[in-house]
C-alpha cells in the first residue's frame, strides 16, 4: 500500500523495481503489458472435475463424517466465498477454522464469526501462543540469515506456518480435507499449482527449491537462538500424512469482484477496510510493516505483484487498484506500536538507517 515512485506501469500500475528487474519504458509499460502476453489458458471443466472428484472421495464415505473438510476463514473475501461455495454448493460438512497469531485487527475474528453463524458452520479460534509468535515475528523481520530486499519472507513463511497449524489440527481431530481461499498468485508462490504453462511450472520449481533452502536456513537460525523448532513454524511439507490440501481457487475462475457481491449479499459480509477506503484485499497487522520495509527498499511487494497481475488478467480495475494506493492508511504510528511490541526497535532503526536514512518518518519515531 506504499508507492516508492510515480515510475509506474499506465496499465497495470507496478512500479519499476530494479530489485526484480522491472522496466517501465518509453510508452510507460512495465515489460509484461507491452508482451502483451495473453493470460495463461486453463481446463477448467478438467480442474472443476478434479475438485469434484476430492470431495466425492471423502463425502462417500458412510456414515458421513461430522466435519468433512477444515475451512480456514481470516474474514476476507476470498475465504468468505469458499465457505459459501463449498457450504451451500456442494453442501460439504465443515469446520470453520481462525487461527489468532496476536496481530489480527478485531474485525478479522468478526467478520469469520458472522460468516460461520450465517453458514451454519461450528468453528474454533484457534490462539497461538502469543510469547511464541512475538518470538516468530520478531525473528522473521530480524534475522539476517533469511531477509529480502522486499520483506517477503513474512509472510513467505507465515503462510506456511498457518496452513500448517490448520493441516496439523486437522489430522489430529480426523479431518481429511483442509480448505484454504488463497488467491491464484498465492497458491503458486505456495508451489501448490497443479495445471501450468511451462514457463509458470519453471517459475514455481525454482521459487519452491529457493523455500526449500530458506526453510533449512530459519530452522537452523531458529534452533541456534531459541532452542527446538515446532515443525509447524517452518515447515518443509504444508501437509502432515493423512491430510489432503485443497485450494479451491485453483478450480474455478477467480473472479473477485463477483465473489464480493455474493458474500455481501449471502453472509453480510463487510470489507475490512484497514488499509485503504477503497478494499481489495485484508490481512493482518504486520501487512503494513513489511509493505512499509518494500517500500523503503525501493520494491514492490509481492502484493502489489498480485493487483497488477489481477489487473493484466482483466479481473481487477486499474481505477480500482489507484484508488487503493490514493486512499491507503500510510501512517507509522501503527508500525512503531508493533515494532515495539515485537521488541525490534533497534532493528527497525538500523534497518531504516541503511535503506532511508535518519529522515524516515518511522525512524524518527522509533526514536521518541
Ligand atoms: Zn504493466
Amino acid at each position: 500500500m506504499f508507492r516508492y515512485t510515480t515510475t509506474a506501469c499506465r496499465k497495470c500500475n507496478l512500479q519499476e523495481d530494479t530489485f526484480h528487474g522491472i522496466t517501465i519504458d518509453a510508452q510507460g509499460l512495465c515489460q509484461f503489458c507491452a508482451k502483451q502476453a495473453p493470460p495463461p489458458q486453463r481446463d477448467w471443466p478438467r480442474l472443476k472435475t478434479l475438485f469434484e472428484d476430492t470431495l466425492a472421495g471423502v463425502r462417500g464415505r458412510l456414515p458421513r463424517l461430522p466435519h468433512e473438510g477444515l475451512v480456514m476463514l481470516s474474514g476476507g473475501k476470498d475465504s468468505a466465498y469458499m465457505a459459501h461455495l463449498l457450504k451451500d454448493v456442494y453442501g460439504m460438512n465443515l469446520l470453520g477454522f481462525i487461527i489468532d497469531i496476536n496481530y489480527e485487527y478485531p474485525e478479522t475474528f468478526d467478520n469469520a464469526a458472522t460468516i460461520a453463524r450465517r453458514l451454519e458452520i461450528p468453528y474454533v479460534v484457534y490462539r497461538q501462543d502469543p510469547a511464541l509468535m512475538r518470538r516468530y515475528y520478531r525473528y522473521l523481520f530480524c534475522e539476517p540469515g533469511i531477509h529480502q530486499q522486499d520483506c517477503g519472507q513474512v509472510c513467505t513463511f507465515c503462510g506456511r506456518f498457518l496452513i500448517r497449524t490448520a493441516t496439523e489440527f486437522a489430522r489430529a481431530m480426523g479431518i481429511p480435507l483442509v480448505f484454504s481461499g488463497h488467491n491464484p498468485d498465492q497458491i503458486l508462490l505456495m508451489g501448490q499449482a497443479v495445471e501450468l504453462e511451462p514457463a509458470q511450472r519453471e517459475f514455481m520449481e525454482f521459487t519452491m527449491a529457493v523455500v526449500a533452502e530458506d526453510t533449512a536456513t530459519a530452522r537452523a537460525g531458529w534452533q541456534a537462538a531459541h532452542g527446538p523448532c515446532p515443525e509447524r513454524l517452518f515447515p518443509e511439507s504444508l501437509a502432515p500424512a493423512g491430510v489432503q490440501l485443497v485450494f479451491p481457487y485453483q478450480h474455478f475462475p477467480y473472479l473477485p469482484e463477483t465473489m464480493m457481491q455474493v458474500v455481501r449479499e449471502r453472509l453480510d459480509w463487510t470489507p475490512i477496510k484497514r488499509f485503504s477506503k477503497t478494499y481489495i484485499a485484508s490481512g493482518c497487522r504486520l501487512v503494513k510493516l513489511w509493505s512499509y520495509l518494500a517500500r523503503c527498499g525501493n520494491t514492490n511487494s509481492y502484493v502489489d505483484f498480485e493487483f497488477s497481475n489481477q489487473v493484466r488478467n482483466g479481473t481487477l480495475a486499474l481505477e480500482t487498484v489507484r484508488a487503493f494506493y490514493d486512499q491507503a492508511d500510510t501512517g507509522c504510528e501503527e508500525l512503531a506500536e508493533i515494532a515495539r511490541d515485537l521488541g525490534m526497535v533497534d532493528e527497525m532503526r538500523r534497518m531504516l538507517r541503511d535503506r532511508v536514512g535518519e529522515d524516515d518518518e518511522l525512524y524518527r519515531l522509533l526514536a521518541s
